[in-house]
């Protein structure tokens, strides 16, 4: 490694920041030995924070009903293939209480943007799941809404947020998703959400279509600045009935380069192997706890309709009851050395 590429690795681990130009050179300049570096810093810095902790998130994907079109993804309102299903409140909280007692202390309600979900039946839910589980975090994952929206599921007792930005590049955004979605709108409810204090998840794809160091120096430029709570990062994997079908996918190792950068620009980050990283690979989310990641998200949904919330082809963990999915993760994670926590894990202050 040369001693640029050194210094620019000493000056993010020191100060949490580089320029634009800097972040894509230090992606130009992947290589084992730069990554293993990054990834050492990375696990200091977590390390230092978190312990071995990883943390638990338990995901129940309620909906794959979706009114939007966005190109890379398997639940897009055109495909036609897809068979759509959508949890009622019973069977949400069924999912929930089987994760209660597996020991999770945070759901993460993830699905399309279901218009089914008005304001009062998804507030009905958060209220009604805060509380038969006071102690527990309720993340929703449910896409765009209005500010005052997010400000009624905030009263109703939802504790974060998950939105991924997707790119902090608006052209490269427009090339992901169709006219009637836009790059402002992503970036104002993030804003809204900050605002109305959530605990707050940003996050992008690897490898998506048209991504460049440029457009990726963006995304860590942004997530220097927005300082999110969570950042959700995984590859691209293609979904047959997208019009991305035949793009490749992202790949284990700019993924975990991006983890390590990630973590050491925002150290208290709550990042997540995901499981699309384990879909590219079969230790993927292993890796990814080695080069700094510090969540994991077992499904609880139903295993009747895991299958149906495809958003990329091949996607693992669809024919497992959530008992053995959570013990399978458990076991991946002992096997690197680290353990799991299934309390509440919020976000922690930077010491
Ligand atoms: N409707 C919600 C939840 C979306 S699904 C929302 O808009 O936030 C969660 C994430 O899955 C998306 O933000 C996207 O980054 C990711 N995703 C979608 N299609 C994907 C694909 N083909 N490969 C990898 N990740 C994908």
């Amino acid at each position: 490694m040369n001693e640029h590429i050194l210094s620019l690795i000493n000056a993010l681990a020191d100060s949490h920041s580089l320029s634009l130009e800097q972040y894509a050179e230090l992606i130009e300049a992947r290589a084992p030995e730069t990554a293993a570096l990054l990834a050492q810093k990375a696990v200091a810095a977590r390390k230092a924070i978190y312990g071995n902790d990883v943390y638990v998130r338990g995901l129940i994907e309620i909906s794959n009903i979706c009114k939007n079109d966005c190109l890379y993804c398997g639940i897009r309102r055109s495909n036609k293939n897809c068979d759509r299903y959508r949890l009622t409140k019973e069977q949400i909280t069924d999912c929930a209480a089987e994760g209660y007692r597996l020991g999770f202390r945070t759901f993460v309600l993830q699905g399309g943007e279901d218009p089914y979900y008005t304001d009062n039946v998804l507030c009905d839910i958060v209220s009604e799941l805060k509380s038969i589980y006071p102690d527990c975090a309720v993340t929703l994952s449910m896409g765009e809404r209005s500010r005052e929206s997010y400000e009624l599921l905030r009263r109703s007792g939802a504790d974060r947020y998950l939105l991924r930005h997707e790119t902090a590049d608006k052209a490269h955004y427009e090339s992901l998703h169709p006219n009637d979605m836009s790059f402002e709108n992503r970036m104002r409810c993030l804003r809204d959400l900050r605002d109305l204090g959530y605990q707050v998840g940003c996050g992008f794809m690897v490898g998506s279509p048209n991504q460049t160091s440029n457009t990726l120096a963006k995304d860590l430029k942004f997530i220097e600045g927005f300082k999110p709570d969570m950042c959700g990062i995984g590859p691209f994997v293609p979904h047959k009935d997208t019009p991305f079908r035949d793009h490749p996918p992202g790949t284990v190792e700019l993924t975990c380069y991006l983890l390590s950068i990630i973590r050491l620009i925002h150290p208290p980050v709550l990042l997540p192997a995901t499981t699309a990283l384990g879909t590219i690979h079969p230790e993927g989310r292993e890796m990814g706890i080695k080069a700094g990641a510090n969540v994991v998200m077992p499904n609880l949904s139903p295993v009747s309709v895991r299958k149906k919330y495809e958003l990329y082809d091949n996607k693992i963990c669809t024919g497992e009851e959530s008992a053995q999915c959570k013990d399978c993760l458990s076991a991946r994670m002992e096997s690197v050395g680290y353990h799991i926590v299934t309390s509440r894990g919020d976000v922690r202050r930077q010491k």
